[in-house]
């Protein structure tokens, strides 16, 4: 079995509104990438990193496609010998080796094709139309925040990604083109903390919770 990790890092973090992609951006003392590329080289055989065009250096180091899943895709096809796949946005720099673990014991104990870190929604959720009247309010109890980790069998991402470039730029997570696909899929729960780095707001979070899991110069 050969476990090998796929961080997508190849977009261009306009929302940050820095002066370089988001995966480069320092955080805590060094690249945002950097964080979860550690945490995955401590568990998985070999990491390939999907970056933008021009910053490649083959063969851990490839360059990412137009969508999130197309870099995916990307990262895949450069790790052939990969039987499980475990994929991570480099925009989750918080990312911890007991929930990698936690992911790939699930895929092995459920047998599902796909194991899913998410939270527990915890603000209500409603439904609304373009003007903005509610159509519906959805029963919180049932609905998960999809995060990452997603940890596939390999074979059955492969599969799923074996679609038109207009499918994988709809696809806002790996994990749904694998159900569309057929595949069985499961949520693992994951701490709130694995938060996603969209806004300035959110680096100025991350890089304190990274200072006091880290302290600098340690
Ligand atoms: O833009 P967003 O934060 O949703 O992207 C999630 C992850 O996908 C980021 O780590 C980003 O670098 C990556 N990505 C990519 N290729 C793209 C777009 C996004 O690897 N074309």
């Amino acid at each position: 079995m050969s476990v090998v990790g796929i961080v997508p890092a190849g977009g261009s973090g306009e929302r940050l509104g820095v002066d370089r992609p988001k995966a480069f951006v320092v955080l805590a003392g060094r690249p945002l990438l950097d964080w979860s590329v550690e945490v995955l080289k401590s568990i998985c055989d070999r990491v390939v990193v999907v970056v933008p065009a021009g910053r490649e250096a083959p063969p851990d180091r490839v360059a990412g496609g137009a969508s999130r899943s197309a870099s995916v895709r990307a990262g895949l096809a450069a790790a052939p010998e990969a039987s499980v796949a475990v994929v991570h946005d480099a925009a989750r720099p918080l990312l911890t080796r007991d929930l990698v673990e936690r992911c790939l014991v699930a895929l092995e104990e459920q047998g599902a094709d796909g194991v899913i870190a998410a939270a527990p929604v915890t603000d209500t959720i409603k439904q609304a139309d373009a003007e903005g009247r509610v159509l519906q309010t959805l029963d919180r109890s049932t609905l998960w925040a999809v995060q990452t980790p997603q940890v596939f069998r390999a074979e059955a991402l492969r599969g799923a990604l074996d679609v038109d470039e207009a499918a994988l730029a709809r696809a806002t997570d790996d994990a749904g083109l694998v159900e569309a696909a057929g595949g069985t899929v499961v949520v693992v729960e994951s701490p709130r903390e694995n938060l996603k780095v969209t806004t300035s707001l959110d680096l100025r979070l991350a890089e304190a919770l990274l200072e006091v899991r880290t302290p600098r110069g340690v």
